[in-house]
């Protein structure tokens, strides 16, 4: 595969980008691979600037479930953008785009745009704080919520509560409000809520965790957080970033049946444009800034260009049977790969259209459980992949997405060549 001009594109970059990337994952480093450089995309399929066609199963994390470039939502896109692309006053597009994710997601009675999921996160967070007037927040090892400060917590010894920040440059202090427990263990949250309930001013939660690989909740998991943070006072936050209207129309909460009291949604929501979402509850949310004291703004909050992306994306995702013929594709897909998959040592975590390969022998449904996977084994699938013009979320700990774009010759392709992995 040639590849002498992304290596010429990346030594430019690593001269004026930090590892000359701007997002880490994106360097492939725990991959052992240099960074592709794209020069565009369309359907399933990424073109880089060698020439080389990948199919891909990133999809931007999860953002291109029609696929690259959609013709009707780059129309979208250009129509909005011929009138301005950005006024700082408000404008129609904010408004249709709030009414579509109220209709699709009811429990996001109130909707306000960011733009991106770190900051609808972040904000969800500060809202639940002053809402409840509590500071602790309880979140789950593996599960991702952006880079903000007081979520860049993983590692906590349970309840001891001796939480350390996964990032330097965050403060022990800021750490300290926050407490990480293992998925899917309800024990442990019970031993946090019995201990320091009345501190807690939110459970935040991918509802189906995604960002350490997909796992699924089990069972009565996600009921229990939300009767448990409900007896306590707390708030229930779902980060359904990538959950939401990937798993369903209403995203996890509509397909799981659990309603939370704040949901905050990014990826699919713009479209491919920078744009994110936090909502829910009308009570707690009237406590934004301007009608209360809790303070979050944006200088392109609401861009008309992502709102218009995101509301085209919606409504072709509402159309009749949408969801039904991807998950159909994912389901045939997805029997024939796990068989495949047992056979090369790996497990495969699915759930509507997303999954994970786990090069691992045991069950995968913790953080802790991911991390035992074989990295340098994931790895080594990884690249033999690529060569093969392959796209895969680069890394072990990370969801793979299906399209509306992928065909069949492509899902087909891709069994074949796991079944030639040796
Ligand atoms: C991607 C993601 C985020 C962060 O969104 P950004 O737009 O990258 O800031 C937050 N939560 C979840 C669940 C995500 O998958």
């Amino acid at each position: 595969m040639k590849r002498t001009n992304a290596i010429r594109a990346y030594e430019e970059a690593l001269r004026y980008i930090p590892g000359g990337v701007n997002s880490p994952v994106r360097a492939l480093k725990s991959v052992g691979e240099l960074p592709l450089f794209i020069q565009k995309a369309k359907g399933a399929t990424l073109t880089d600037v060698d020439g080389n066609r990948f199919t891909d199963f990133c999809l931007s994390w999860g953002v291109f479930i029609l696929g690259h470039s959609h013709p009707s939502v780059n129309k979208a896109a250009r129509s909005a953008v011929a009138h301005g692309a950005s006024y700082g006053i408000p404008s129609l597009p904010e408004t249709a785009l709030a009414r579509l994710v109220n209709l699709r997601v009811p429990s996001m009675e109130k909707v306000r745009f960011v733009s991106s999921g770190t900051e609808a996160v972040m904000s969800a967070v500060r809202l639940a704080r002053g809402f409840t007037r509590r500071n602790l927040i309880v979140k789950f090892d593996g599960c991702y919520h952006g880079h903000a400060d007081h979520l860049l917590v993983s590692a906590g010894s349970g309840v001891a509560g001796l939480s350390r920040a996964s990032s330097a440059g965050v403060p022990d202090v800021f750490a300290a409000c926050t407490v990480s427990l293992p998925f899917n263990d309800a024990e442990a949250v019970e031993r946090v809520f019995r201990e320091r309930g009345e501190d807690v001013a939110a459970v935040v939660v991918e509802p189906v965790p995604a960002n350490m690989g997909v796992v699924l909740p089990e069972g009565d998991f996600l009921p229990f957080l939300r009767r448990i943070t409900a007896q306590h006072g707390a708030l229930l936050i779902f980060d359904e970033v990538i959950t939401g209207f990937r798993l369903s129309a209403g995203g996890a909460q509509a397909l799981l049946g659990v309603r939370p009291d704040l949901t905050t949604l990014g990826k699919i929501v713009g479209g491919g444009f920078p744009a994110a979402a936090f909502g829910g509850r009308s009570d707690v949310m009237a406590l934004l800034a301007p009608e209360g004291p809790v303070y979050q703004a944006g200088t392109l909050s609401g861009n008309p260009v992502a709102m218009s992306a995101g509301a085209k994306t919606l409504q072709i995702l509402s159309r009749d049977g949408y969801y039904a013929k991807l998950e159909k594709k994912a389901d045939r897909f997805f029997s024939e790969l796990s068989d495949v998959a047992s056979s090369k040592g790996a497990r495969l975590n699915r759930i509507g259209s997303m999954f994970t390969l786990f090069f691992t022998k045991g069950e995968v449904r913790s953080f802790a459980d991911a991390q035992k996977a074989d990295q340098s084994r994931f790895g080594e699938f990884f690249r033999y992949m690529l060569a093969n013009n392959v796209y895969l979320s680069p890394s072990q700990l990370e969801a793979n997405f299906l399209s509306s774009a992928h065909s069949e010759r492509a899902l087909r392709r891709f069994i074949a060549l796991m079944k030639d992995f040796s």
